[in-house]
C-alpha cells in the first residue's frame, strides 16, 4: 500500500515548512518488558507510578482527537507505548480507527509498534479488526542478548511465535525494529540480517538514541548506520535506494543478488528532523512534536472539559503551526542533559 494518499489537500505546515502527515499514539505508558535502552529496570521497578486508569485516554477519546488529526491531513497511524498489548480492548480501538478516512475518502495507513511478546494472541484480533499492518522489535536472535536487551528474561522464540501469528493474519508488511547497542548486541546483526532477508521480513537497524533521562545513554555506546552497514555489506553486498516517501525515515538498501532489503535509522548520525512529519499523542492526552520534547501540551483536559471538534482542530493547528524543533540536528553535551519525557511516555 502506498504511503501518500491519492490526493493532497493543503497542508498544515510548521515554522519549518514540515506537513503534519504522522500521528503515533501511545495507548499505555505500561510495558511487560525492562530494555535497560529505554525503560531500565533500576529506575522503573515494582514501585514505580504509571499512570492511573483514570488519566488515560479512553478509546472513544483516543479514535476522537485521531479522527481530528486525520481531518487535519495526517494519513498515518502508528499504535505504540509502552506496549500496546497490554492494554485491554485494543482490538476495539483498532476497529474505531480503521474506519476513519482522509478528507477525500482515502483509507489511512493504520500500524503498530509492538515487542511481540503477546502478538500469539493478538494478531488475529487486530487484523479482524482493520490493523494492516505491523512493526515487531526484535534486538536479537540469541536468548542471552535478547534477555541482556529487554531486562526479563523473554526468550525469542515466543517473538518468532508472534511473527508467524502476525504472517498468518494477513498483516503485511511484517517490519522489524533492531536497536544496536555497542557491546550488546553488534554480533547479532548478521544473524538477523540473514534471517530477515529468508523470512521476507522487513528490517530496520536503529541507531541507539538519547531518548528519556534515564538511560545513561554515551554517545559511546552508539553503533552507527554506516558501521551497521558495512557489517552487513561485508557479507552480504548492499546498494542504496532512494526513499519511498518524504519523512522515511529508514535510508533503505538492497542486497545486491536482489534477494531483499534493509534499512537503517539514523537518528543520531545522520538528522532527519528536516522532514519530521510526526507527532505523538501520548497516553494521557499529551501532544509533543518531537521524540525529544520536554513538554507536551494537554489536550485531555480541554477534551474531557466539553471542547468541540472544532476548538480541538485549533489547538493542534496552534501547535503544529509554531513548531520549529529539531532536537536531532542541535544534539550536543548541552541538549543530552535535557529532563526529556521518557520515550515510553510519548510513544516510542
Ligand atoms: N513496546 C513497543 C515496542 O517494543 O516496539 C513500542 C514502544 S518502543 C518505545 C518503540 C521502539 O523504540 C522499539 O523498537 C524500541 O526498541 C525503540 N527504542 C526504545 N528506546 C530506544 C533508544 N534509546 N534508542 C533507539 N530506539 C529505542
Amino acid at each position: 500500500m502506498s504511503e501518500q494518499p491519492a490526493r493532497e489537500q493543503p497542508a498544515l505546515l510548521d515554522r519549518l515548512e514540515r506537513p503534519l502527515r504522522d500521528l503515533r499514539i501511545s495507548v499505555t505508558d505500561r510495558c511487560n518488558f525492562r530494555c535497560p535502552y529505554c525503560m531500565p529496570a533500576e529506575v522503573f521497578g515494582r514501585d514505580f507510578a504509571f499512570l492511573p486508569r483514570s488519566l488515560v485516554l479512553t478509546n472513544e477519546e483516543i479514535a476522537r482527537l485521531a479522527g481530528i488529526a486525520v481531518e487535519l491531513g495526517v494519513h498515518k497511524l502508528r499504535i505504540t507505548g509502552g506496549e500496546p498489548l497490554v492494554r485491554r480492548d485494543l482490538p476495539v480501538l483498532i476497529g474505531y480507527l480503521s474506519r476513519l478516512r482522509t478528507p477525500n475518502g482515502g483509507r489511512i495507513d493504520l500500524t503498530l509498534t509492538t515487542n511481540g511478546s503477546a502478538l500469539k494472541a493478538l494478531a488475529r484480533p487486530l487484523a479482524d479488526a482493520g490493523l494492516q499492518r505491523i512493526t515487531v522489535s526484535l534486538d536479537s536472535l540469541d536468548d542471552a542478548v535478547f534477555s541482556a536487551m529487554n531486562g526479563v528474561d523473554f526468550p525469542v522464540s515466543r517473538v518468532l511465535d508472534g511473527i508467524a501469528a502476525a504472517r498468518d493474519a494477513g498483516l503485511a508488511p511484517i517490519k522489524v525494529n533492531t536497536v544496536v547497542r555497542r557491546g550488546m548486541n553488534e554480533a547479532s546483526i548478521l544473524p538477523l540480517a540473514r534471517w530477515a532477508r529468508d523470512e521476507a521480513l522487513t528490517l530496520r537497524f536503529i541507531e541507539y538514541m538519547d531518548v528519556g533521562h534515564s538511560n545513561g545513554w554515551r554517545m559511546d555506546d552508539v553503533v552507527s548506520a554506516s558501521e551497521i552497514l558495512a557489517a552487513i555489506d561485508a557479507e552480504l553486498p548492499l546498494e542504496p535506494l532512494a526513499p519511498g516517501y518524504r519523512g522515511e525515515v529508514a535510508g533503505r538498501h538492497r542486497y545486491r543478488d536482489g534477494s531483499g532489503e534493509i534499512g537503517v535509522i539514523a537518528s543520531v548520525t545522520r538528522p532527519f528532523c528536516a522532514d519530521c512529519t510526526r507527532a505523538r499523542l501520548s497516553a494521557d492526552g499529551h501532544l509533543y512534536t518531537c521524540l525529544f520534547a520536554v513538554t507536551g501540551t494537554d489536550l485531555k483536559t480541554p477534551l474531557r472539559a466539553g471542547e468541540s471538534d472544532a476548538q480541538l482542530a485549533a489547538r493542534i493547528r496552534d501547535i503544529w503551526s509554531t513548531r520549529a524543533d529539531r532536537y536531532s540536528e542541535l544534539r550536543s553535551e548541552a541538549t543530552e542533559r535535557l529532563p526529556k519525557v521518557e520515550m515510553f511516555a510519548l510513544g516510542g
